[in-house]
């Protein structure tokens, strides 16, 4: 978007006002592939005179196969750059290009909030996973660049800066260093303003230690972390190229709780991995009640060509996955719940997300146990209009499920 307004594009209010629709696409597993395709034809079914690219993961993943007469054009997601050019051919409109400025572009993220792309690609080939396929080997961002990103990005008002990448943990890393995470994090603490810091996805087989001391000291740091432990039993993390077991993951739990007692943890999990037996089921199910994390996503195993899990045998009927899947959640609902109860009767900071009816007082926001979209809400009721987009402080009167209730 940032580079298409550079070249004088703009969002058009309605679809029926638009030159292009661009579809933008996630090809990493069946369902979110399927979901794509039935964008492109819904849309297309909708608009027959239209220019539609597909463009992102999908169309990365799939250039020179695809078939789909549905979209005009295939945009990838290795030079995005190019899109001015690529969408100017596609409608005839001329190029006339500014140079993009990161802090600048458009967001299409929650009110107050902000995703920072720190770094791209990941080089930890876990077997299941094309991601690797899709988007390269892992490429970091400059520690100044992302900085003055968050510079501009709290200048212009916003509250959360969300640090992601495939795996923030391997920021920096090459084959002579370590992490530059606890760099990065040293750098932004630099930075002037009150704003969160939120880390999204860091690989728990080389989670960087060293970022704690920073989050107890500067608390704009949140102690949120999502560590994707994927399993709970040894065979079936060495099958999926992990390193980890049972013992490390509930060693790295405990020392981020010691040093942040506070802290709030976030996995996912991955049922239906091919040669997952009851046992390793049960260690996976012994393992989330033992952990005892706040939230956790659960996936069932999507069988991808060209990952080395793909020719991998005794396959687990998708029935049976998904029959796993849906008791890890259950029993993730109830932890979750039972995590949330802490924070009833705490003052908390809330960024203030959507007004669901002001002149109620009723609003909606999120808490730092909370990441934006993924998590539990918090329902605000306040006497005085509250800002949407900034942080309120107020007390947490209940919980609802998994959810929380504060008054302002
Ligand atoms: S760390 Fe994440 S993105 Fe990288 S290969 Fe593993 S699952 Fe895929």
């Amino acid at each position: 978007m940032a580079h298409l307004n550079g070249a004088a594009w703009r969002v058009a209010d309605k679809p029926e006002d638009a030159d292009l629709i661009i579809i933008n696409s996630c090809g990493f597993i069946e369902s979110a592939k399927r979901e794509s395709i039935n964008a492109v034809l819904a849309w297309r079914a909708l608009f027959p005179d239209k220019k539609i690219m597909l463009a992102g993961c999908l169309a990365q993943r799939y250039a020179g196969e695809i078939e789909l007469a549905e979209a005009d054009c295939l945009f990838g997601n290795n030079d995005l750059a190019q899109i001015t050019k690529v969408a100017s051919r596609l409608t005839g409109n001329a190029v006339d290009e500014t140079p993009v400025v990161p802090g600048q572009r458009p967001l299409l993220s929650l009110p107050g909030s902000a995703y920072i792309k720190i770094s791209e690609g990941c080089n930890n080939r876990c077997s299941f996973c094309a991601i690797p396929l899709i988007r390269g080997p892992l490429r970091s961002r400059p520690i100044p660049d992302i900085v003055e990103e968050c510079r501009q990005l709290i200048a212009r008002g916003i509250c959360e800066l969300c640090l992601i990448g495939q795996d923030i943990g391997s920021f920096g890393k090459t084959a002579n260093a370590d992490s530059q995470l606890p760099s990065l994090l040293e750098a932004i603490t630099q930075l002037d303003g009150q704003f969160w810091v939120r880390l999204l996805y860091i690989h728990p087989d080389h989670f960087p230690l060293d970022i704690l001391d920073t989050i107890s000291r500067d608390k704009r740091f949140l102690p949120y972390f999502d560590l994707p432990f994927q399993h709970g039993s040894v065979d079936i993390l060495r099958a999926m190229n992990r390193r980890g077991n049972v013992e490390s993951y509930l060693s790295l739990i405990q020392r981020i709780r010691d040093a942040l007692p506070d802290a709030t943890l976030r996995s996912t999990f991955l049922l239906g991995f091919p040669g997952e037996t009851s046992a390793d089921f049960q260690a996976l199910l012994d393992f989330q009640a033992e952990a005892q994390l706040d939230w956790a996503g659960c996936f069932t195993y999507s069988r991808e060509e060209n990952t080395p899990a793909y020719s991998m045998k005794n396959r687990v009927p998708k029935r049976l996955a998904g029959e796993r899947k849906a008791l890890i959640e259950e029993q993730q609902t109830r932890i979750s719940e039972e995590r949330m109860e802490r924070f009833v009767g705490r003052h908390m900071d809330a960024l203030v997300e959507e007004a669901i009816d002001p002149e109620e007082g009723l609003y909606l926001g999120r808490l730092f146990c909370q990441a934006p979209e993924v998590d539990g809400a918090t329902t605000i009721t306040s006497d005085t209009q509250l800002a949407v987009g900034n942080f309120v402080t107020g007390k947490i009167v209940a919980r609802a499920g998994i959810d929380l209730d504060m008054r302002v």
